[in-house]
């Protein structure tokens, strides 16, 4: 393979920051500066960020209920720990294919083929550290500086983040809460042009719980048949396919006649297995050539993946024991979904719509903000680009009440103004989540301490 076809093009010149980055330059002058300037246009993804604040709270002796971040409470399953275990023990602890060791992605295509009625051979199959790095290298891969991203907004960080750290155009396609946080084909169609590279799905989603239906994929399906070139490459999210309530079925884009050649199909067992320390994530690649270009971005960053998970995950595809472990989880998650979407409903100011799947509560926070004062004070604040009222009131449940929940900012920020929303993952106990309930109740309506915790002016953004 020609070496030069993996070479990331160079960003020549620092285009202005669309968002918030991770790090800001701070006045300091080019030739000053310790890094490159693609260093200062990558975001983060906030869930993990507040980690150390969350820390400090604890260290000071403070319960926090901790709704941020998306990561199953379950124990790992007994019959894949045990798999794990026994593959130690064998010694399959060595170097190994950086594509992913062969069971493994047998496993994965016969299980795409089976629930996605395509065909899938292993050798378009790449293993990654989790369901999150092929985002990033799927936008190094296919774009050069000035292609264009399409992806959702509110959507998962890193599809917008790492548009900024590869000199590509961000495209949000804005969910609207009236729309149910869902789109059409007719919402896609105006935002595709000839430097359209990638167009990112996810369902069911991050931050939402939006599902979609197959009526739906083929609309979307439709425009991007009629609109973009074959070469498109559409990156379908799937990392929480498992994760569904009320009867809701999975359905890919990839079933869609048509549309398998123009897909990658992106998975994982951080969810569906509550696995999220295995680093254990796929992709499906649409032809066996693009899926050796991943393969050779492996051997670069990281060579492969510790070969015993590996065999832990082809058991979690392949045991019939899998499914129990999942549909006790997504009980659970029910069961606390129907708990804190009627409690955030009880609360004035408040208004929470019930996802179809993940684990996710995006609640509409509008009335909250306009009656603590969070606009007001978002509005006179000297810098108020990196916060938003929904920052100030994430901000403030945190450090006043002791929830961490995540605002609408941290799920892509640009063109975010003006929306009012939060994010609260119910991967948490739901004695927990009750407490966390009665404490954003008691938030709502605690103007005196919002307006000190204002007046204070720490922990703003
Ligand atoms: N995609 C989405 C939509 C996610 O929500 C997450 C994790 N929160 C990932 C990918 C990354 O998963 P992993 O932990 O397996 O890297």
């Amino acid at each position: 393979m020609d070496a030069t076809l993996l070479q990331p093009e160079p960003v020549t010149k620092a285009e202005p920051t669309r968002f918030a980055p991770a790090i800001a330059p701070q006045g300091t002058k080019v030739n000053q500066r310790l890094f490159s300037d693609r260093t200062y246009r990558i975001g983060s993804e906030n869930a993990f960020r507040i980690g150390p604040q969350i820390r400090e709270l604890e260290l000071a002796g403070h319960k926090v209920i901790k709704c941020n971040l998306g990561e199953p409470d379950f124990p790992l399953a007994k019959h894949i720990a045990d798999e794990i275990k026994r593959q130690i023990d064998l010694d399959l602890t060595h170097y190994c294919d950086p594509q992913g060791i062969l069971p493994l992605r047998e496993a994965v295509a016969r299980m795409v083929s089976r629930t996605r009625k395509i065909e899938i051979s292993p050798d378009r199959v790449v293993v990654f550290p989790g369901g999150k790095p092929p985002i990033g290298l799927t936008q190094q891969t296919y774009c050069n500086p000035g292609d264009e991203v399409i992806y959702p907004s509110p959507g998962f960080p890193i599809y917008e983040s790492f548009t900024g750290y590869i000199g590509a155009k961000p495209v949000p396609l804005h969910l609207r809460e009236e729309d149910g946080f869902s789109f059409s084909g007719r919402d896609l169609a105006p935002l595709i042009t000839e430097r359209t590279r990638v167009i990112i799905l996810n369902f069911p989603s991050n931050p939402t719980g939006g599902v979609a239906s197959r009526e739906q994929l083929e609309d979307i399906a439709e425009v991007i048949r009629h609109k973009a070139p074959a070469q498109v490459r559409i990156y379908s999210d799937e990392i929480y396919e498992d994760i569904l309530f009320d009867g809701h079925c999975h359905h890919s884009i990839a079933s869609v006649p048509g549309m398998a050649e123009r897909t990658i199909v992106a998975g994982g067992v951080s969810k569906s297995f509550a696995w999220t320390g295995g680093r254990v994530g796929w992709a499906v690649f649409p032809t066996n050539e693009e899926a050796a270009v991943f393969k050779n971005l492996n051997i670069n960053y990281f060579s492969c993946i510790p070969a015993y998970n590996q065999m832990g995950a082809k058991v979690a595809l392949e045991s019939p024991r899998s499914a129990v472990e999942i549909a006790r989880m997504c009980n659970a998650f029910r069961e606390r979904r129907d708990m804190m979407v009627a409690g955030l409903n009880s609360i004035p100011g408040i208004t929470c719509r019930k996802p179809g799947g993940a684990f996710y509560l995006f609640p509409n926070i509008a009335g909250m903000c306009e009656k603590l004062g969070a606009i007001e004070a978002h509005g006179k604040m000297v810098d108020g680009t990196r916060s938003s009222p929904a920052t100030l009131v994430q901000m403030f449940l945190l450090w006043r009440h002791q929830v961490a929940t995540m605002d609408r900012r941290s799920f892509g920020s640009i063109g975010s103004e003006g929306e009012h929303y939060l994010r609260l993952s119910i991967a948490t106990a739901i004695d927990d989540l009750d407490i966390g309930l009665e404490r954003i109740r008691a938030a709502a309506s605690d103007i005196d301490g919002f307006q000190k915790f204002i007046q204070e002016g720490q922990h703003l953004c």
